[in-house]
């Protein structure tokens, strides 16, 4: 009790500096447990994250990350297993068999593979998943080679060694290299380096104001603790089988070969969508925004067509929707035109599957910086847990 009494009062005065938006609760209402409770809720969530994204899993290597699943899940579910190609498949029984519900989390983040090491000891390497060469320049990354990790520094010619012309460019892959102190390559052999040892950024987790958080990873580790959570919290007629997914940031290959293995009646994929709240993007091209709940994707594919993505189907559509406005939590309506998730692979698996994504807004998507509200996390957890529960009314 003595203990609770001092954090209310410290969750009062953080949230009265930090949140304008518990305005809504009056100063009496924050002197009750549920402000507290509320609080812990969210705190519980944001250390969940920060456990996840400081799991390092690039395509192909989701080993840690599964673990820490595993590890968070082993309680709450009936089953799990692994499958063959690494995805983590949990199944948490309902009242009935059917409908059988698939959620989707995919494990990777964007990583690199060791490609070729120079003589003097300086590392090339392949990007797995879609980077922008600018945000590489200059990031530290891990190296994560059989005898431990290594560290490293992303490097090219300085500024001052530039001819006038290549100022003005932004540097390419082909300029850069990893310089991991080693002084040759044998050197760096003998430290484990080889071709397709994996890289990851070192990304730091921290807090910025207003509930939002930052670090690498959070494409998609926060679509895991969405998953992760809900399938700690909810109690729902139907079958939910959790799939956290691997080598979504290669092609969408885990939840290809998982959405046949699971043959579910409908799959929601849960994952990380651009924002246009910041300079350079004019609302229009992308009036998603964090802080305003989570995003549901109508569709999404290629800027030019859409292709190679997915029209969402119309009842999951629904299911998210009417749960969302009968539970009076926000949610944005999205159709993005820069790429795709794990519900495209679900949506065309065997006689066709119907399938919708619901994703976190997230700003600097694929950089070690990504920056996102919790309060939007959160907000995803509620209307997953709820769609699910209510999902029996629907398939
Ligand atoms: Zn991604």
């Amino acid at each position: 009790m003595t203990r609770c009494a001092g954090r209310i009062k410290s969750a009062w005065l953080r949230s009265a500096f930090y949140s304008p938006n518990l305005n809504k609760y009056s100063f009496m209402g924050a002197i009750t447990s549920s402000l507290t409770m509320e609080e812990k809720a969210m705190d519980d969530l944001k250390q969940l994250l920060k456990k996840l994204v400081e799991a390092t899993g690039p395509p192909g290597h989701e080993e840690n990350v599964r673990n820490v699943v595993k590890e968070e899940l082993a309680d709450y579910v009936d089953e799990m297993k692994v499958d063959n190609l690494g995805n983590l498949i949990c199944t948490k029984k309902g009242a009935r068999d059917s409908p059988k519900a698939m959620i989707l989390a995919h494990l990777d983040e964007i990583g690199m593979l060791v490609r070729y090491v120079e003589k003097e000891g300086f590392v090339r390497f392949s990007y797995l998943g879609g980077f922008f060469d600018q945000m590489v320049l200059g990031q530290r990354v891990l190296i994560h080679t059989e005898k431990g990790e290594l560290r490293g520094v992303i490097g090219s010619v300085p500024p001052h060694l530039l001819p006038e012309e290549q100022l003005k460019k932004p540097v390419k892959r082909d300029k850069m290299f990893i310089d991991i102190g080693a002084n040759s390559r044998e050197q760096a052999e003998e430290w484990g380096v080889k071709v397709g040892t994996p890289i990851t950024w070192l990304g730091h987790f921290d807090e910025l104001g207003n509930n939002l958080v930052t670090g690498k990873a959070f494409d998609n580790r926060a679509g895991c603790a969405v998953m992760v959570q809900t399938l700690k919290e909810v109690k729902a007629e139907c079958t939910i089988i959790g799939v956290a997914s691997v080598m979504e940031e290669v092609g969408l290959r885990g939840a290809q070969t998982s959405s046949f293995t699971v043959d579910p009646d409908f799959a929601i994929a849960l994952d990380i969508t651009a924002t246009g709240d910041h300079p350079g993007v004019e609302e229009r091209q992308m009036p998603v925004k964090i802080g305003n709940g989570p995003a549901i994707t109508v569709a999404d594919g290629r800027r030019e067509s859409l292709g190679g993505g997915i029209i969402s189907h119309p009842k999951v559509i629904k299911l998210l929707t009417e749960t969302a406005e009968k539970n009076h939590i926000p949610y944005q309506l999205e159709i993005f035109e820069g790429g795709t998730t794990d519900a495209t692979a679900a949506a065309t698996s065997r006689g066709g599957i119907p399938a919708a994504t619901i994703n976190i807004p997230t700003r600097y998507v694929h950089s070690p910086i990504e920056v996102l509200d919790l309060e939007d996390l959160s907000k995803g957890v509620q209307l997953l847990k709820l769609s699910l529960e209510n999902a029996h009314k629907y398939f």
